[in-house]
């Protein structure tokens, strides 16, 4: 497959300052989610403002889409529709006085025409769940509203690429897991996803491809389980490893553990370590229930009524449209991050959980699920909660097995 992005040996020295980048050589696939992982000042922030032309390379060449970059002004605004840049800090970024103005700013300068300005701004703010702020004035939200005011102008310009510099630096926890979700959904709806980061646990769980970067270099590329498990490299990068990844690389050095493939989750290093004790997977155990609501085929009195109704244990909202329709219907998740594995280990031990999702997510939930079981040998039953004959699981179906 030809890489949407590829560079050749980049590099950059800024005016009375350090090489920033030298010889920096990487291919991205279209379609993938990667990260860059480095410490402080490795060029992460230089090698991303490359891929839309806010910097150009002294040496060396970026290709995107097989073609090389140019830099003449009209070549660059094509680019930069192409390729969405989401600054570290969101203030750099926003610079209307109101949420809808900011978001409109790049369809207008697009030349759309006015019902598309507003249709693009009305969906941009809807993917990031930010309905109703449209005349609020940006510098008075919060830190991960303005991350997402800053991500919807971006998207309204509905760009093939996303590259994101240090997506939760200045977030806190619960602001940072719903912005590194909605970098999910973009990904699960076909979207290239970049981001750099010294977050070694974040780029471990969310990124299927890792390029680790020091000074100005790239150390390794890969899959995060093999360029994390090399404790000299990442000793070079002056990083620490993942939590998951330490733990199951020590295990295996003492011989408690087979070393085969790193586990990317909790789920799945503890299935291996059940299959280990038990020499198999322990099948046959009666395995929780996960319904699955998508919050355009439900309402909420339904759903609450549902809920209270005792039928599940745990509740899960996936993506920024349901859980703004969780708190608009006053349904407060367990879960709103990593729901779906956490819903199957629930349903490992026997109970049952609610997964409240929409669009694309719905397909990507029963996929995930209906994996799981086939390689597992556990079938944990899908129901679809559906409008119609009284109850919202009325026109469900289990998936089989
Ligand atoms: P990272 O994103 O990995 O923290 P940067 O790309 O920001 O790294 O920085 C790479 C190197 O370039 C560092 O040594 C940094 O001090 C230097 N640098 C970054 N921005 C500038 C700038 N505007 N002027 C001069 N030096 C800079």
């Amino acid at each position: 497959m030809k890489p949407l992005i590829e560079t050749e040996n980049l590099t950059y020295t800024y005016p009375n300052g350090p090489a920033a980048l030298a010889g920096v050589n990487l291919r991205i696939e279209a379609g993938s989610k990667t990260a860059i992982v480095g410490p402080n000042g490795a060029g992460k922030s230089t090698l991303l403002l490359m891929f839309n032309g806010m910097l150009r390379p002294d040496s060396g060449e970026i290709r995107f889409s097989g073609r090389p970059i140019a830099y003449d002004n009209r070549s660059l605004r094509d680019l930069r529709r192409r390729v969405g840049f989401v600054f570290q800090n969101p203030d750099v970024q926003i610079i209307a006085p109101t949420v809808e103005a900011d978001v409109a700013f790049g369809p207008l300068n697009l030349g759309l025409p006015p019902d598309a300005v507003r249709k693009a701004v009305r969906d941009a703010l809807g993917y990031v769940g930010l309905q109703g702020y449209e005349k609020r004035p940006p510098h008075h939200l919060s830190g991960g509203e303005k991350k997402r005011v800053a991500i919807a102008g971006i998207l309204a310009m509905e760009p093939d690429v996303l590259v994101f510099d240090e997506p939760t630096n200045t977030l806190d926890p619960a602001s940072a897991e719903e912005v590194m979700e909605l970098l999910d959904e973009l990904a699960t709806s076909g979207r290239t996803v970049l981001i750099s980061t010294h977050d070694v646990e974040l780029a471990y769980r969310w990124a299927d491809s890792v390029i680790l970067m020091e000074r100005g270099r790239i150390l390794a590329r890969g899959p995060p389980g093999e360029v994390f498990s090399d404790s000299r490299l990442l000793a070079a990068a002056r990083l620490k490893p993942p939590a998951l990844l330490d733990l199951y690389n020590e295990l295996g050095l003492r011989g408690i553990i087979d070393p085969d493939a790193p586990p990317k989750s909790v789920l799945e290093f503890t299935d291996r370590i059940e299959r280990m004790i038990h020499g198999r997977a322990v099948t046959g155990a009666l395995t929780g229930r996960v319904y699955l609501c998508d919050v355009e085929r439900v309402c909420g009195d339904e759903l609450r009524g549902f809920i209270e109704s005792g039928a599940v244990e745990h509740v899960g909202a996936m993506g920024t449209r349901a859980k703004e329709f969780a708190g608009h219907e006053r349904i407060y998740p367990d879960y709103t991050y990593g729901v779906i594995d956490r819903c199957i280990l629930k349903a490992l031990i026997g109970e049952n959980s609610l997964i409240i999702t929409s669009g694309g997510m719905v397909e990507h939930v029963k996929k995930r699920i209906g994996e799981y079981s086939a390689e597992s040998g556990q079938t944990i039953a899908v129901i679809p909660l559906g409008r119609g004959k009284g109850h919202p699981g009325a026109t469900g179906g289990e998936i089989p097995s």
